[in-house]
C-alpha cells in the first residue's frame, strides 16, 4: 500500500535520539529549548512553547487568551476535531464558519457575515481559529482586519503548514495572529513522533503557556505570592509554587532531539512535496477532477494533496438530470483505489456532523459548502520520499478507476 502520508527518518535523526538516551536528561533537559529555538529561527516568532501534541498546544493557546465559560470559539468545519475541541476543554461554546469553495479554508466573507449577525445577538467570538488546510495559508490579512473590527483573538492552526509561506513570510511569524500552533505527528511535515508547539510574539502569552504546560508550577520568585503564616524567605532552592491549575503537556528530550534534527531538513521536505504536487497537477490535468488551487500570495507546505471528484451531487441531479457525466461514487472510487494499493484518505469529515457536535445542536445542512466538499474530496498519497514511480502508479490507478 502506498500510504497517504509517512515520516522520513534518516540516520542523523536516529543518532540524535540515541544520543539523548545516553545522556542525563530524558525530559526537561537542553533539547526542548534547542527545538524551540529552531522553530523561532525558522518562523521569526519571538517565543515558542513545545508541547506533547498540537492538541495540547491549542488548549494552552485558548487558555492563554483567557477563553472560558460564556465565550465563543469559531473555527472551520473542515478540520481535525482538535481545532474545535480545544474550545470545549475551556468550557467555551464552539461554532463554525463555512469554507471558501476554492481553497477549502475558512472563508473570510462567510466570517464577516456571521460576525455581523453575532454582533446584533451579542454573541461575538472571543477566539477564531483559521486552519491552513493542506498547508496553504488562509486569507490572514482579511481575517486579521475583521479581528480588529470585531475584537476577537486569532490562533492559527498550522498543524499542516510548517514550512509554508504567506505574503513571502513563513507561516508562524505571527504577523496576523496572536498564536500559531504546529503539529509534529508523523504524517505532518516534520515529526517528533507526537508533538506540537505554540508560537507567539507576545511574552505574556508565552509565559502563560509555559506555566500551564507544567502544572502551573513556577520556580520564578517574581511570579510567587506570599502564603499566610508561611515564611518564604526561609525556603531553600527546593521551593516552588503552584500558582495556576496547569497540566503535564511537556515534550520529552527524545522528541525534541528528533525535532531539532528534522528541522534541518524542513526546506528540503517542503521543496520535495511541492515538486510532487506540481507533478500531480500535470499528470492529472486531463482527468475529470478539481485539482488544488494555490493562491498567489501563498506558498503551501503541501501537507495534503486533495482532489475533488466531479460528481453529480444530488443538488445538481435535481437541476440537470441529463448531464453527460461519468457515474461513479466517491465511495466506489475510494474503495477501488484502496483495493489497488493506493492509500487514499479523506480530510475531513465536517466536525459539526460528528455525533458529539450534533448533540450540541448542529445539524447536517448547517454548512453546505463544507458538506459539499466532503462529498467530493479525496486525499492522494503525498510524502517526502515518495518516488516518481509510486506517483505514476497512483495516477495510473486513478485514471483507470475514473475510466478516463
Ligand atoms: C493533526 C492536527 C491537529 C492535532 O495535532 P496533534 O499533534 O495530533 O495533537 C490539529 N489540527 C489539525 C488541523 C491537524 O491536522
Amino acid at each position: 500500500m502506498i500510504p497517504y502520508g509517512k515520516q522520513d527518518i534518516n540516520q542523523q535523526d536516529i543518532d540524535a535520539v540515541i544520543a539523548v538516551l545516553q545522556s542525563d536528561f530524558l525530559t526537561q533537559g537542553p533539547q526542548v529549548p534547542l527545538f524551540e529555538a529552531a522553530l523561532m529561527q525558522h518562523t521569526g516568532a519571538e517565543y515558542a512553547v513545545a508541547c506533547n501534541s498540537a492538541t495540547s498546544a491549542l488548549h494552552l493557546a485558548c487558555l492563554a487568551l483567557e477563553l472560558g465559560e460564556g465565550d465563543w470559539l469559531w473555527t472551520t468545519p473542515i478540520t481535525f476535531v482538535a481545532s474545535a475541541n480545544c474550545g470545549l476543554y475551556c468550557g467555551a461554546q464552539v461554532d463554525f464558519v463555512d469554507i471558501d469553495p476554492v481553497t477549502y479554508n475558512l472563508c473570510p466573507k462567510a466570517l464577516e457575515q456571521k460576525l455581523i449577525i453575532a454582533k446584533t445577538q451579542n454573541k461575538l467570538p472571543k477566539v477564531v481559529i483559521p486552519v491552513h488546510l493542506c498547508g496553504q495559508s488562509c486569507d490572514m490579512a482579511a481575517i486579521h482586519a475583521l479581528s480588529l473590527q470585531y475584537g476577537f483573538k486569532i490562533i492559527e492552526d498550522a498543524a499542516h503548514a510548517i514550512g509554508g509561506e504567506y505574503q513571502g513570510k513563513p507561516i508562524g511569524c505571527g504577523d496576523y495572529s496572536d498564536i500559531t500552533v504546529f503539529s509534529f505527528h508523523p504524517v505532518k511535515i516534520v515529526t517528533t513522533a507526537e508533538g506540537g508547539a505554540a508560537l507567539t510574539n507576545q511574552q505574556a502569552l508565552a509565559d502563560k503557556m509555559s506555566l500551564l504546560r507544567s502544572h502551573g508550577i513556577t520556580r520564578n520568585t517574581a511570579l510567587m505570592t506570599p502564603v499566610a503564616g508561611f515564611d518564604m524567605q526561609a525556603q531553600g532552592d527546593w521551593y516552588y509554587q503552584q500558582v495556576e491549575l496547569g497540566f503535564n503537556y511537556r515534550m520529552t528530550e527524545l522528541q525534541a532531539a528528533l525535532g531539532v534534527s528534522q528541522m534541518q531538513r524542513l526546506t528540503q521536505f517542503v521543496a520535495e512535496r511541492q515538486r510532487l504536487a506540481l507533478r500531480y497537477n500535470q499528470l492529472l490535468s486531463a482527468l475529470p477532477l478539481t485539482l488544488p488551487t494555490q493562491l498567489a500570495q501563498t506558498n503551501s507546505a503541501w501537507h495534503l494533496y486533495v482532489i475533488k471528484l466531479e460528481l453529480e451531487l444530488e443538488l445538481e441531479l435535481e437541476l440537470e438530470v441529463n448531464r453527460d457525466k461519468k457515474h461513479f461514487s466517491q465511495k466506489d472510487v475510494f474503495k477501488q483505489l484502496r483495493e489497488s494499493g493506493i492509500g487514499v484518505n479523506l480530510h475531513y469529515i465536517p466536525v459539526h456532523t460528528q455525533p458529539y457536535y450534533q448533540a450540541m445542536g448542529f445539524v447536517y445542512g448547517d454548512f453546505p459548502l463544507a458538506e459539499g466538499y466532503y462529498q467530493q474530496a479525496i486525499s492522494l498519497p503525498l510524502f517526502h520520499g515518495m518516488t516518481d514511480a509510486q506517483q505514476d502508479e497512483v495516477v495510473r490507478v486513478l485514471t483507470q478507476v475514473l475510466g478516463a
